[in-house]
C-alpha cells in the first residue's frame, strides 16, 4: 500500500525498494497516484487504484497506464465494461465488495445483481476480488469473522478470482484472513498492527531535529506561547527546529518526548510553527549544545508512542510529516536500536 506518497514517506524511494524486495502488486488511492507510480516502476508490477474510475476520461487514463481500477459500484463496472467493448478486448480490473465498512464497494444487492446477470461484467477481466476490514486492530471483535464469512459467501457468486481482505492488522488475525493477497500499509512503515501487544515491526522512520539554542531559566520563568509552561526550579531549555508546520503536531504541546544523548526529555510549553522546547535539565550540559540532534520519532521514541501522545494514530503522524525536513532514504531497513527495544519493553 503506497497511497498518499507511501504514507508520507516518499513513494519515489519507497515503491522501488518494495519492488526490489519482491512486491509485485501495489495499491494507490487515486488515478493520478497510479499514473505517477506506473512511470516510476515501469511495466511489470500490478498497480490498483482504490477509488476506481469516476468517468470515461479516467477510465481511459487508467487503461493507458495499464492500471487496475478497483470497481466499487455497478456504475463503475458499467463504465469499465463499455470501455472494454469499445476496445474489443477484456480489460483487467479488481472488484471491491463492501462487507460492513460502508465506505466503498459493492453492496449486498449489487453483488446479487451481478450474480444473477454476469453479462454486466462483460469485458471485465476480474483479477482480484477484495474487501476491507473495519475493526482489524481489535482482534477480539466479532465483526472481523463476520466480514470474512460475508466476503467468502458473496464472492462465491462472482467470477472466480484471487481474494484479498487483510490490511496490516488483518494479517495478524490469523491465516484464515490472509487469503491470496494481503495489503499491508502502516506495518511496513513501523506502525503497530497489533496494538494490544508488543510492536513486532522494525522502525524504519527516524525523525531528528536540531538544537538551535540552549538557555537557562529561573524558577519564576515561563516557556513559550501563552506562557503555558511554568518552570518550578532553575532549568535548562533546549529549543529545537521542528514545529507543527513540519507535522510535529501542536497537540504534542506539553505531552511529547524526545531523546537526546540517550536520555528521554519532555517537550515543555506549546509546539509552535517552527520550534519546540525541551526541558534538558537532566542531561549533562556538555551533551546539549546548538547543532546537536535530538530524536523525535525513532531512536528511543516509537512512532506509536508519538501518535498516542498526540491523541491520534501513526498514519496521521506519518502523512503529516512536512516538506522542510532534509530527507534521507536508506535502502537497508535499520535494525531496532537498543533504545527502540527499551521503549517497546517499557510499554509492556
Ligand atoms: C489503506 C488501506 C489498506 C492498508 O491499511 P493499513 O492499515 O495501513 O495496513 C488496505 N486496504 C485498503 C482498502 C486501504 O484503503
Amino acid at each position: 500500500m503506497v497511497k498518499a506518497d507511501a504514507y508520507g514517506l516518499g513513494v519515489r524511494e519507497v515503491a522501488p525498494t518494495l519492488a526490489a524486495a519482491g512486491c509485485g502488486t501495489f495499491f494507490v488511492a487515486t488515478v493520478d497516484e497510479g499514473v505517477a507510480l506506473r512511470e516510476l516502476l515501469g511495466a511489470d508490477p500490478s498497480i490498483a487504484v482504490l477509488h476506481g474510475v469516476a468517468d470515461r476520461r479516467e477510465a481511459e487514463e487508467v487503461r493507458r497506464s495499464g492500471l487496475l481500477p478497483v470497481l466499487n459500484s455497478l456504475g463503475q463496472i458499467a463504465a469499465w465494461s463499455a470501455l472494454a467493448r469499445g476496445a474489443g478486448q477484456p480489460l483487467p480490473c479488481v472488484l471491491h465488495l463492501d462487507t460492513g465498512m460502508n465506505r466503498l464497494g459493492l453492496g449486498a444487492g449489487e453483488v446479487q445483481t451481478l450474480g444473477l446477470d454476469q453479462s454486466l461484467l462483460a469485458g471485465c477481466d476480474v483479477r482480484l476480488v477484495m474487501s476491507h476490514l473495519a475493526c482489524a486492530e481489535e482482534s477480539a471483535n466479532t465483526m472481523n469473522r463476520r466480514q470474512l464469512v460475508t466476503f467468502l459467501k458473496r464472492s462465491a457468486a462472482l467470477p472466480s478470482a484471487p481474494q484479498s481482505l487483510a490490511n496490516s492488522a488483518g494479517i495478524f488475525l490469523g491465516e484464515a484472513f490472509t487469503l491470496d493477497l494481503v495489503r499491508p500499509g502502516i506495518a511496513l512503515y513501523g506502525g503497530n498492527p497489533v496494538p494490544s501487544a508488543v510492536n513486532p515491526m522494525a522502525q524504519p522512520v527516524h525523525l531528528q531535529g536540531r538544537i538551535v539554542q540552549v538557555r537557562r531559566v529561573d524558577a519564576s520563568d515561563t516557556v513559550g506561547y501563552g506562557a503555558a509552561f511554568s518552570v518550578s526550579a532553575p532549568s535548562r531549555i533546549a529549543t529545537v527546529a521542528a514545529g507543527y508546520a513540519d507535522g510535529y503536531l501542536r497537540s504534542l504541546s506539553g505531552r511529547g518526548v524526545a531523546v537526546v544523548a540517550g536520555t528521554r526529555v519532555p517537550i515543555v510549553g506549546r509546539v509552535s510553527m517552527d520550534l519546540i522546547t525541551l526541558d534538558v535539565t537532566s542531561v549533562p550540559e556538555a551533551a546539549i549544545q546548538p547543532g546537536v540532534s535530538v530524536s523525535l520519532i525513532g531512536g528511543g521514541v516509537s512512532l506509536d508512542e508519538v501518535a498516542a501522545a498526540a491523541g491520534t494514530i501513526p498514519y496521521e503522524i506519518l502523512t503529516s510529516l512536512g516538506r522542510r525536513y532534509r530527507r534521507e532514504h536508506r535502502p537497508d531497513v535499520p535494525k531496532l536500536s537498543p533504545e527502540d527495544l527499551e521503549a517497546i519493553g517499557s510499554r509492556n
